[in-house]
């Protein structure tokens, strides 16, 4: 089952009467559609954050480096 993207911990289960996961956590209904849309989401956030930390990351070296040289 996949996780709620409110709560980030608790599993969703399926609702068979209104179609739509539910959390029992938080309360959170989602439908197929919004849990794909979701996932897209938190892909894109977690493609950002990398991209943030490796543009640091290489910063910090050029940094480190640009003063060793001196
Ligand atoms: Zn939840």
């Amino acid at each position: 089952m996949p996780l709620c993207p409110e709560c980030g911990v608790n599993s969703l289960f399926y609702d068979r009467e209104v179609r739509q996961y539910v959390c029992s956590r938080c309360g959170s209904t989602y439908t197929a559609q919004e849990l794909l849309v979701e996932r897209e989401k938190r892909m894109a956030r977690r493609f950002e954050e990398s991209r943030k930390r490796r543009y640091h990351r290489e910063y910090l070296e050029w940094w480190l480096s640009a003063k060793g040289s001196q």
